[in-house]
């Protein structure tokens, strides 16, 4: 039996270099020795972008195109929209039940969340999104969860409903453990690449915008001349180098230090090794954007198989609460 991996991400729009590195070049990596589920959060979304679901039937192709072009093949892989999978609701509910709201007030993730969007008073759903990822995460009983280190707080919530659930009512959920994937720093140096905040590089750019993009990217401040020491370790472009360059990043370490490149020719260097890497699925999802009709029955068999298999883990959780009162 091979266990079983759950990601996702919420449907916001096209994905970006971080997202690769932090996530998808896992599951492409590990689709065929796990179960892998692949959730499109939508509901996640609506907890922030309630006032604008036009946008989301949009971000949600474009997300689920940005799978199919890295390489996530649904012949292994589930990919699938949580707000057509019933049974996560069914479970959300019932683990709300036993989740106080203090511990959701003071979970960092949201409070950082909430700091950053502004808000005075959280709505409901905002405040009780860790309880929907954890439904999310045991409805198809996850045994690994790749998650980046901010979202670590979100996972351990998972398993502490897990726990309770099970001693209140039986061996039934697994609990998850944490895969922690990877950080890309922003091009201007910010802790994570992120849509909103800095330059983010989308794995659907066209090669003048990966040039382009790089081209303002933060190297080392102390370099003034082409042929002063450089210092890699400070440099933005050296850290993308070393995740996407590997073969040329140990000798550019070294003349770098000497001097003996300039950050106009280093930066020509990584937006080509960006573009030779971004070529392919560039060229993938511009099949799948003129042929939506396909992105759609992956969606749709992808649901239809996680409904089946949440209808058996509902129907546990209800025989365990004694609430499955006609058999
Ligand atoms: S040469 Fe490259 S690694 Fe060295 S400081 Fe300039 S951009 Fe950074």
């Amino acid at each position: 039996m091979k266990k079983t991996i759950l990601t996702g991400d919420r449907p916001t729009g096209k994905l970006h270099l971080g997202h690769y590195v932090g996530s998808l070049q896992s599951r492409v990596a590990l689709q065929h020795e796990y179960d892998t589920f692949i959730i499109i959060a939508d509901v996640q979304a609506l907890t922030t972008n309630w006032d604008n679901p036009d946008q989301l039937a949009g971000d949600l192709h474009e997300v689920a195109m940005d799978y199919l072009a890295v390489g996530i093949d649904p012949s292994v892989a589930t990919i699938f929209v949580q707000s057509m999978v019933p049974q996560i609701a069914e479970l959300t509910i019932f683990y709300s039940m036993f989740v106080p709201v203090n511990v959701l007030r003071h979970n960092p993730t949201i409070k950082t969340e909430a700091a950053q969007k502004g808000y005075n008073d959280m709505n409901y759903g905002f405040l009780g999104y860790p309880v929907s990822q954890a439904a999310d995460i045991t409805f198809c009983k996850a045994h690994l969860v790749p998650v980046g280190k901010d979202q670590a707080p979100h996972l351990e919530l998972t398993r502490q409903i897990a726990r309770r659930f099970n001693s209140l009512y039986g061996e039934v959920l697994v609990e998850p453990d944490a895969m922690i994937q990877p950080l890309l720093k922003d091009l201007d140096g910010n802790t994570k690449m992120s849509k909103s905040i800095g330059i983010a590089i989308y794995l659907s750019e066209p090669a003048d915008e990966v040039l382009r993009k790089v081209k303002t990217a933060v190297t080392d401040p102390a370099r003034i001349r082409k042929d002063d020491p450089g210092h890699p370790k400070v440099c933005t472009v050296f850290a993308y180098q070393k995740e996407f360059n590997k073969s040329f990043a140990p000798e550019l370490e070294k003349i770098c230090k000497k001097g003996e490149i300039g950050c106009v020719e280093c930066k020509k260097r990584l937006a080509a090794a960006l573009n030779e890497m971004l070529e392919p699925i560039r060229e993938k999802r511009t099949y799948y954007e003129s042929h939506l009709d396909e992105v759609d029955d992956i969606l749709q068999a992808g649901t239809q198989r996680a409904i089946s298999v949440g209808a058996q883990t509902l129907a546990e959780v209800k025989e365990a609460m004694k609430i499955d009162y006609f058999g």
